[in-house]
């Protein structure tokens, strides 16, 4: 007999079968990440924009090409992004290389998905895009996807500087935005895994995004390669909660 253990620790309840652990998820919030998460990274968009981030440290900066990309990869690991260790380290101002490295042609890359649709359209939860990239760039995004209606707000990187994800105190503010929600109610949508990561430890149900891997692996409580079977993993699906 399926059996409900109850968690004090957690908001979690646990159905316990024979088989293994089927787990509801009590949520009332969920953060997407921008790229390479509402699109898939097969698009090309976000190589594209990598591609102007190169261009703007080499005409903007006079970095040589050679160090570059180098350049580039030591700073999103020491900072988060790339666009905080050019700040540290070139003082640069943030509007102007967001305006550069976003300016381009969206619809070139990216089209609308109507599985995402009708997911976002049907979740019974607030929804907030939660990304590294700003504003503009964000709604723009929204807009050519034709989903910008299912959003509540947009936590970019302007509205948590200094920080950036993966850094706590960009979840605090994040959370702060939707009105401060139990963490142990809330979900992270992210392709990269050091921001499931952190979202994780917060105590978020994080769902590393992209991948198809059957096993999570530590960063994640769940993974997610098809929009369409979110909300069978928000509302009882097997997952490896832990
Ligand atoms: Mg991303």
């Amino acid at each position: 007999m399926p059996g409900i253990v109850a968690s004090s620790q957690t908001t979690y309840r646990r159905y316990v079968t024979g088989t293994g652990i089927i787990t509801v998820v009590n949520y009332s919030t969920i953060f997407f990440d921008l790229d390479d998460t509402l699109y898939p990274a097969s698009s090309g968009l976000w190589h594209e924009i990598k591609d102007r981030i190169g261009l703007y440290m080499g005409q903007k900066l006079d970095i040589p090409q050679e160090q570059i990309q180098p350049l580039r990869r030591q700073l999103f690991e020491e900072y988060g992004t790339t666009l905080r260790g050019l700040q540290a380290a070139y003082n640069i101002d943030a509007v102007d290389y967001l305006a550069f490295v976003h300016d381009v042609p969206l619809a070139d890359y990216i089209q609308p998905n109507p599985v995402l649709t009708s997911v976002l359209a049907n979740l019974p939860c607030r929804k907030f895009i939660f990304t590294n990239a700003d504003d503009k760039h964000a709604r723009r995004v929204l807009q050519t996807l034709q989903i910008e209606q299912y959003f509540e707000g947009i936590i970019d990187i302007l509205s948590v500087s200094p920080y950036c994800k993966p850094m706590p105190p960009a979840f605090k503010i994040a959370l702060e935005t939707a009105g401060n929600p139990d963490p142990h109610r809330c979900v992270m949508i992210d392709d990269l895994p050091h921001t499931i990561r952190v979202a994780r430890e917060l105590g978020l149900f994080s769902i590393l995004y992209g991948s198809d891997m059957s096993e999570p692996g530590f960063e994640a409580n769940a993974t997610l390669a098809d929009w369409g079977k979110l909300p069978e993993l928000l509302t009882g699906g097997t997952n490896h909660e832990s």
